[in-house]
């Protein structure tokens, strides 16, 4: 049983978490920093405790602050939305001795999966196909040339520990990997506090296809469906749909397979994502989150299932909802990534809104926490909003998200709306024929 739920995060997901806890007659707590004050999320919950300066060390990433905000309001379960402590072991860990219930996964599947080197091993061991590369972490340089050497240039070194997009280098050649190998390291220690590389082919136009898994504590492991995210930049993701445009079904199920082969192996609970690259027909494990996603609002609307709900219910140790038998995606749907950024340089841009409307009309959903002359901070990320577009298929999809890109108004700081608008112009967009490359010609023009 869960009666009273903190949520330990901030902005859209927070706000989010509070919308699903309110339709299950649940309570919420919501944690803010000092710079959050004037929060919607501090707004729409039951309780609200202060849990530090704007930095988020002190506060989002200050574990036992939070702890204490469950103590002192009742709550007896955490959800840790997605990014700060929700892929952090030990502060599962610590919320489960503490008798309080962690909505995800077990300490020890966060862990194993979490190392990406290790998790491309777990992969492996389970049978899952991954793209040649190291044996977990490079001893030393000479190692990292003779991989490379066996499976071919071009080659990527990334951060065993890494994620959203940052400590990966690609290169083309030996003095390339020469250089960049020290470098990566220092990054990785830099950013991530563990110096770990690892290195695996790199493909030249791959694209980033992932499913969606979900499993309760009776044993039940499901996916549902994919998620096609090859519209990126800096390797993060822009633009996310489902199904993929270049998926068929035979895939689809094989993909599906694999994941819940790797789901069965590590005896994962709750939501989670199995990322792949896909390329040429064939697919390679690429990494696990152990979380929900950020775009996890595009499977919802395929599905039709609320995966917070999902996440909240299998918590207090419900069995799945998700009916047995044949599983389809109904209709089409995407998401776009409202941030607040340069569209053309990408530096995020904070400060106050000044204009801020929301398009609606059938098919179109937007999660936000932001609002008219509401003041984004400039400690966390420049995420503000998230529109989701649906549609009987691709077509009419993107012909609603054309009418709520031009309907979307936000004013006082810059924002992906004016990317997003070219983008669904894009003929090789459009016509679904793109890869994780898409980006990179597109703003060459
Ligand atoms: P993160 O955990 O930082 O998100 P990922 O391992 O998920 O990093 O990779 C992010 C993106 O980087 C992928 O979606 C893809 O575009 C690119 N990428 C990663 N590995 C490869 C690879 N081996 N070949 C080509 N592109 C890759």
């Amino acid at each position: 049983m869960i009666s009273k739920v903190l949520i330990a995060n901030r902005g859209e997901i927070a706000l989010r978490i509070i919308l699903a806890c309110k339709e299950l007659g649940l309570k919420t707590v919501a944690v803010h920093s000092m710079a959050d004050r004037d929060a919607l999320h501090v707004r729409y919950a039951d309780d609200d405790v202060c849990i530090g300066p704007a930095a988020s060390k002190q506060s989002y990433l200050n574990m036992s602050s939070i702890i204490s905000a469950a103590e002192i309001t009742g709550a007896d379960a955490i959800h840790p939305g997605y990014g700060f402590l929700a892929e952090n072991a030990t502060f599962a860990e610590i919320v489960g001795e503490c008798q309080i219930t962690f909505i995800g996964p077990s300490p020890d599947a966060i862990r194993r999966m979490g190392d990406k080197a290790k998790a491309r091993e777990t992969a492996k061991n389970a049978g899952v196909p991954i793209l040649p590369g190291s044996d977990g972490p490079l001893r030393s340089i000479d190692e990292a040339r003779e991989v490379a050497a066996a499976i071919g240039f071009p080659v990527i070194l990334k951060a065993s520990a890494g994620g959203g997009g940052r400590g990966m280098r690609i290169c083309a050649d030996e003095t390339e990997l020469q250089s960049a190998y020290e470098t990566a390291r220092n990054e990785a220690e830099r950013a991530f506090g563990v110096a770990d590389v690892y290195l695996e082919k790199y493909l030249e136009r791959p694209r980033h296809i992932e499913i969606q898994v979900f499993g309760d504590t009776h044993g039940r492991i499901v996916a549902l469906g994919e998620r096609d995210c090859s519209i990126q930049r800096r390797h993060q993701k822009l633009i996310e749909e489902s199904p993929s445009p270049a998926i068929t079904e035979e895939i689809r199920k094989k993909m599906s397979a694999a994941a819940i082969q790797l789901c069965e192996a590590v005896g994962y609970v709750n939501a989670g994502t199995i990322e792949f690259l896909f390329q040429d027909g064939e697919f390679y494990f690429m990494e696990m989150n152990t979380r929900i996603q950020v775009e996890h609002p595009v499977t919802e609307e395929v599905t039709g299932i609320d995966l917070v709900k999902e996440q909240i219910r299998v918590a207090a140790g419900d069995r799945l909802s998700v009916p047995h038998g044949d599983f389809r995606l109904r209709g089409h749907a995407m998401e776009f990534r409202i941030n607040a950024e340069d569209p053309v340089t990408f530096a995020p841009h904070p400060g106050k809104i000044k204009e801020f409307h929301l398009p609606g009309g059938p098919g179109v959903r937007v999660d936000t926490a932001a609002y008219r002359d509401y003041v984004i901070p400039p400690h966390y990320d420049s995420l503000i909003a998230k529109l989701v577009v649906k549609g009987k298929d691709r077509m009419e999809t993107l012909a609603r998200a054309r009418r709520a890109l031009e309907q979307f108004i936000v004013e006082g700081v810059k924002t992906s709306i004016p990317l997003h608008r070219q983008i669904v112009a894009n003929e090789k967009f459009i016509n679904g024929d793109f890869s994780t490359k898409f980006m990179e010609t597109f703003l060459r023009g």
